[in-house]
């Protein structure tokens, strides 16, 4: 039974249902889980190893809903920078048809390592072409090496150009192996169980690149083992017009058409949904991985979060491919949905100086959606808060940095509203990954100069 206790954090951010923030706060772990939380003071004085942060604030590690990881390996590609969605697709899906499987193993490791450095402690990917012999397992197994919680998605596309779907046949698979290779993923990999480090999604990609048929086998199959499914929704004016046109749908009707709604589902994106289609998403149980770098980024427009929360909808963040963001800053994204949902009040037509006013997000609601949030759309009760029971996932960042210099007052708001920072301390189920700033499971120069080869190569096939 190892124990861990950390003691004399400045400020102990909770996000308990009390929403306590404790000052001079501590937690005392077992076996990865925390078993106290409180004042120091309180707390066991012993322990077999014992974590001293005073001068730190501490929070639940965030978690991350949506991801391509494979994308780092073609960040800011030229022909790709100043595209919309379809034209980026249209650009990459050629260089992406080169991906081997050591290529996924790499990119893994290098958007866990920017996601644990951002304070990340949960990913969610979706991984949705297997080329050259490129398999699910190869993320599982790489992400193990640094020690991220991961939920993988087995993606799939299996509407390719030639039935008029948007990607190029030769990156589309077989539907029956696609149905045969996730039945095997979920057998292999997902548990179930609390505190689980790797658990598996079904997940194919768009409404764009997918049929009817396996929208709705793929459903069949999730609620047959109790796995979640995930896919992209909403994401673009030209998603929702090629529904209408292909399937007579808008895209959140069409999800409904496919059973592809319910507590177990979550959508990436969810900009283009009107205030019926966000009922539909509570009454339903549906979450949305809320991505607003890759919204901008690909001028896909804001997603209505606020309309989204007001209405009770499970919201958590996503950073997004590496490919349209262009980087895995999960404290970044926290900040850049506060702010973005400050600029679409801005952009309502409402008077924002009278008294009924809307209100505008707070930093404690935007890190409330990368936390709590995050843990409720993975369908996560053992995470997203620092309570007993729960997972040993905390993130600690020191306050005595240049960027928070004056920000004092308000140390726990300074982490959204002042630059975003890499962080001091990841810990996930009581293990450090990241300790006094640096990543401890993997040599990150050596990484990252592999990385950078095995984009070269990528580019210049
Ligand atoms: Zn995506």
């Amino acid at each position: 039974m190892a124990t861990l206790l950390v003691r004399n954090i400045t400020l102990l951010v909770t996000m308990d249902d009390q929403r306590r923030e404790i000052s001079d706060g501590g937690l005392f772990i077992r076996d990865g889980f925390l078993e106290q939380v409180g004042p120091s003071a309180e707390l066991p004085s012993s322990a077999d190893d014992i974590l001293d942060l005073q001068g730190c604030i501490v929070l639940p590690g965030l978690i991350n809903t949506h991801h391509h990881f494979y994308q780092t390996l073609t960040r800011a590609v030229p022909a790709a920078q100043n595209a919309n969605l379809f034209n980026w697709l249209k650009t990459l899906y050629p260089i992406w048809s080169r991906l081997t499987p050591q290529d996924i193993w790499i990119s893994t490791q290098t958007a866990l390592a920017e996601l644990a450095l951002s304070g990340c402690t949960t990913a969610s990917d979706h991984l949705y072409l297997f080329p050259n012999g490129s398999q699910l397992d190869d993320e599982i197994l790489a992400a193990r090496e640094v020690g991220v919680r991961l939920h993988a998605s087995r993606g799939s596309m299996s509407l390719g150009e030639s039935k008029g779907g948007l990607p190029p046949d030769r990156v589309v698979e077989d539907e029956n192996f696609i149905l045969k290779d996730s039945q095997r993923l979920v057998e292999t990999y997902h548990d179930a169980q609390p505190g689980a480090m790797t658990r598996v999604v079904l997940a194919p990609c768009s409404p764009f690149s997918v049929t009817t048929d396996l929208m709705r086998q793929a459903a069949s199959l999730a609620r047959t083992y109790g796995v979640q499914l995930h896919t992209h929704l909403a994401e673009t004016q030209d998603e929702e017009s090629f529904c209408m046109q292909k399937f007579g749908y808008r895209p959140v009707a069409y999800m409904e058409s496919v059973d592809w709604v319910g507590p177990d589902v979550w959508f990436a994106h969810s900009v283009h949904v009107n205030d019926a289609e966000i009922l539909t998403y509570k009454q339903t149980g549906c979450g949305v991985a809320h991505c607003p770098t890759s919204n901008m980024r690909l001028a896909s427009g804001i997603a209505p979060v606020w309309d989204m929360l007001r209405a009770g909808v499970k919201v958590g963040l996503g950073v997004d491919g590496s490919a349209s963001n262009d980087g895995s800053h999960l404290l970044e994204e926290a900040r850049q949905a506060m702010l973005v949902a400050r600029l679409r009040a801005g952009l309502s037509g409402a008077s924002l100086s009278s008294q009924d006013a809307p209100p505008l997000m707070t930093a404690r609601q935007a890190l409330e959606i990368g936390t709590r949030g995050g843990a409720s759309v993975l369908g996560r009760t053992d995470l997203g808060s620092l309570e007993p029971g729960k997972c040993a996932d905390f993130i600690a960042i020191r306050l005595d940095r240049l960027e928070y210099a004056g920000a004092l007052h308000d140390p726990l708001s300074a982490v959204l509203f002042c630059a975003p920072v890499r962080v001091d301390y990841t810990v996930v189920a009581g293990k450090m990954i990241v300790k006094e700033g640096r990543l401890t499971t993997i040599d990150l120069p050596v990484h990252i100069e592999k990385h950078n080869q095995a984009a070269r190569r990528l580019m210049a096939a």
